[in-house]
């Protein structure tokens, strides 16, 4: 028995499916609108950039409802820095550096502020505005 077939005979007619269709649709509509509206608020997250000797190392994500994870950085000469990221915040956790000046500096989040500086591992954290169109792109 084809689709027709089962048509006539069942008690559905053709109106009933097109409402059907219409109502599952629309049922399906503030799902969509919800998502477009969490990918519009997802274009203005920030970034977090670690540079050392002003080369880029890693980009990290910075989301209020993003995970927390640490980032160990390793130099060749036995420098290393722990970089713990919290949801859209990010600080210096660890390291061996002489000064302890980028531990004591804490959380930043802003974009915009002042970086985290591990000046004897001539190491910097920003934090900037991304426009988001690309994981990890960045605007300079
Ligand atoms: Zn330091």
């Amino acid at each position: 028995m084809d689709f027709k077939e089962f048509i006539q005979k069942s008690y559905i007619r053709p109106w009933d499916i097109v409402i059907i269709l219409l109502l599952t649709i629309s049922s399906f509509l503030p799902l969509v609108v919800f998502g477009i509206q969490n990918t519009a608020q997802d274009d203005a997250t920030k970034q977090a950039v670690l540079k050392v000797d002003g080369e880029v190392i890693k980009v990290f994500d910075l989301k209020e409802d993003g995970p927390t994870y640490t980032y160990r950085y390793e130099a060749a000469d036995g420098d290393y820095n722990v970089i713990e990221v919290s949801g859209d915040k990010i600080r210096m956790a660890e390291t061996n550096c002489g000064d302890q000046i980028c531990v004591q500096r804490g959380w930043i989040s802003k974009a915009g502020e002042t970086p985290i500086a591990c000046l004897p591992h001539n190491l910097f954290i920003t934090v900037e505005a991304s426009d988001g169109s690309e994981d990890g792109s960045l605007i300079y």
